[in-house]
């Protein structure tokens, strides 16, 4: 019996196509054109279907050889899906994105029907694991078949794969949407006052003359942040707040009914609950306790924050206080203002210091020094000549971890605000299966702010590094799989490196021409960056607290309609709702899979604040540093977080960091960034299935 059953396993792996020449770089296809992607495509449909009839044709009593097959599953959905899952957004041809999108659609298909296959749920069940690990992935495998509606009646099941391709098609218009949005807003010269010229000066003209400027957040920040013109600041503020359209609100009220009905199907009221019995949380009700303890702690600072910037406004526009309102599109211009005159820090003037090239040094650095691991560039042929491909290798070892592909600046036809890291593929050491990620940003090539090297690049090399640096048994379980509101935590943690005179000096010694960053003003920079920070994390507060309006629990009296419930939560703020902007039609993330989900950015900065007081002595520790490779990246998914988070902290994990960071009485929290549209998509792509 066993022999019978390992020659399928073989067979499985076979069509996987992975376990020979494991040490080879993995190597990412570029596809030229439309027609190649949908040919990738059907043949890993076809190979799909055919390991599902293999796998369903084995005999019972399986031990960890059912779960090598399903993994093996897995590794082929990322052998194609990976690198197609990425290409949807970065690649150069539109042709080849919207084959990349209807590729991800069939496959959802095929999932939804895959797991309510009531024979591959049985041989799950008439499993017995043979250690932790392989409970662990039984039991997430369970539960995706079971989240599937694999118990439910015929009739509910069909519903559910309809609901299923729906929401997978819906949300991918919503994300085309902004990712093709073309608009354009003018400005005289005399409105970009205050904006570093070099950002707009090669901008095309409108024919009066007056320049025409996206709204990426290359540009709509500095704008907002910069232009002394608060007309200009109005116009960008609402032509980036309109972004999406009402064609996206009604995409989004559709979302949420579709997402309602799918819980539904399941017995639950909404469809946050559905979704975090999986999550650390628990429940919505958790979620929701979490919420207001944060918004108990983040009130008064927010008022005293907002008093501030009008007393600020008033004294620039000389006007008297009591005349004075301070409007939205104020908000980051006199933060900015503010936090210039009082620290003295400006964070364009970072730019010079920090070449992209010298930027990246740095972190490699950083990581040589804390993981013991080093990038070497590789050649490859990539799907934009901006795009660049490493080699990570342990230096103990000396053995090959991983690939890293970087594309890091703007360009047409490339999702245009934010970053992500799309893990491409995980590891697994059953196959010797090496993880490649691809790490995307849109940063300026002249050079990089600080907050730039530390919210965006900084915090997707985190991604990277636990999708890079991951050593799990199964793919299903490497890196970034895990739970959606741990996800966030070990990037979050590693922000605040950059704020360490001891770190920096790291960049320093990489690039002995850059300007220098003298500690003194990195300090005022650190001050300056906690500035704000009540706004920061009430805006925050209300984005976690709407997503769960829009997708937990109604009240009967409650609008339903998430531009209504956007209209009334943001209208009891202090700032109120300004009408016209609609900023839930630019909400990718709770359109697309951190639905019920936003909250996770608060509650892993807890995590991650937890995390971070284990380098308090020292944030260049190689020691701690192993520990935290050894522990909490090394084991993915394949350890439940809280136990990851107790295995490195030698204690449970508790908020007490995180509070005290609130109350401005420790090192202060992670950055928050404010105006920054870090609306715009998921900064890290859950894998499959
Ligand atoms: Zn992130």
């Amino acid at each position: 019996m066993a022999t019978l059953w390992r020659s399928i396993a073989l067979a499985l792996l076979c069509v996987a196509g992975v376990a020979a020449h494991a040490d080879q770089a993995f190597s990412m296809p570029t596809y030229r054109d439309a027609a190649q992607v949908d040919a990738d495509c059907q043949r890993m449909l076809a190979d799909l279907k055919l390991q599902r009839e293999a796998l369903a044709q084995m005999p019972g009593q399986p031990g960890r050889e059912l779960l090598a097959s399903f993994d093996a599953l897995t590794r082929r959905v990322q052998a194609t899906l990976g690198p197609i899952d990425l290409l949807a957004a970065v690649h150069p041809e539109k042709a080849v994105r919207d084959a990349c999108d209807a590729c991800d659609l069939a496959f959802q298909a095929f999932i939804s029907e895959f797991n309510q296959d009531p024979r591959l749920f049985a041989l799950l069940g008439q499993m017995q694991p043979l250690d932790e690990i392989d409970r662990g992935y039984r039991r997430d495998l369970v539960e995706s078949f079971e989240d599937a509606g694999v118990a439910l009646a015929p009739a509910a099941q069909a519903r559910v794969r309809e609901l299923n391709s729906e929401i997978t098609e819906r949300s991918q218009e919503f994300e085309r949407r902004m990712r093709e949005d073309q608009t354009k807003v003018a400005f005289t010269a005399a409105e970009l006052k205050g904006v570093p010229r070099a950002l707009w000066h090669a901008a095309p003209r409108d024919a009066k003359g007056r320049t025409l400027l996206g709204v990426d957040e290359a540009i709509a920040i500095p704008v907002l942040q910069g232009a002394e013109s608060a007309v200009a600041r109005e116009r960008m503020w609402r032509a980036l707040y309109a972004v999406g359209g009402e064609a996206n609100l009604q995409t989004l009220a559709q979302l949420a009914t579709l997402r309602r009905e799918y819980a539904k199907q399941f017995g639950f009221d909404s469809y946050a609950d559905l979704v975090l019995r999986r999550r650390m949380v628990q429940r919505e009700t958790d979620a929701q306790a979490f919420l207001t303890s944060v918004k108990d702690a983040v009130r008064a600072r927010e008022l005293a924050d907002l008093a501030e910037l009008r007393a600020a406004k008033a004294r620039h526009l000389q006007t008297p206080l009591e005349a004075t309102t301070l409007r939205r599109w104020d908000v980051a211009f006199y933060l900015e203002r503010t936090r210039r005159a009082r620290f003295k820090v400006e964070q364009e003037q970072f730019r010079a210091a920090l070449p992209p090239d010298a930027a990246l040094k740095f972190l490699f650095n950083l990581a040589h020094t804390l993981f013991g691991i080093t990038f070497t560039p590789t050649r490859q042929t990539l799907w934009h000549p901006d795009v660049r491909a490493f080699e990570v290798r342990d230096d103990a070892q000396q053995v090959r971890l991983g690939t890293l592909y970087l594309d890091l600046y703007p360009r047409e036809g490339k999702v245009s605000s934010g970053a992500f890291v799309a893990p491409i593929r995980d590891a697994s050491t059953l196959v010797g299966q090496r993880p490649a990620a691809a790490l995307v940003t849109n940063l300026d090539r002249k050079g990089l702010t600080l907050n730039d090297l530390s919210g965006t690049l900084l915090h997707e090399f985190g991604h990277a590094l636990h999708a890079l640096l991951s050593q799990t048994r199964y793919a299903g379980q490497g890196g970034t799989n895990v739970k959606l509101d741990f996800v966030e935590a070990p990037s979050q943690m590693l922000e605040d490196w950059v704020y360490e005179p001891r770190v920096m000096a790291l960049h320093a010694l990489g690039c002995p021409r850059c300007k220098p960053v003298p500690p003194e003003l990195l300090a005022r920079a650190d001050q300056a960056r906690h500035f704000g920070d009540g706004i920061a994390y009430a805006r925050q507060h209300l984005y976690a607290s709407y997503d769960l309006a829009v997708y937990g629990k109604a009240d009967p009296a409650a609008p339903r309609d998430p531009m209504a419930i956007w209209i009334a939560m943001e209208g009891a703020t202090p700032l109120g709702h300004v009408p016209g902007s609609r900023l839930p039609a630019s909400f990718g993330h709770i359109a697309s899979n951190y639905a019920a989900g936003y909250y996770s950015y608060l509650w892993s900065l807890v995590l991650a604040a937890d995390l971070r007081t284990a380098f308090a002595a020292d944030r260049l520790d190689a020691a701690t540093g192993a520990r935290y490779r050894r522990t909490v990246l090394e084991n993915g998914g394949q350890v439940p977080p809280a136990e990851l988070m107790q295995q490195f902290l030698g204690r449970p994990s508790n908020s007490k960091a995180f509070f005290e960071n609130l109350s401005g009485t420790g090192a202060g929290p992670s950055q928050l960034r404010i105006g920054s549209k870090m609306l715009a998509t998921p900064d890290t792509k859950e894998s499959r299935p």
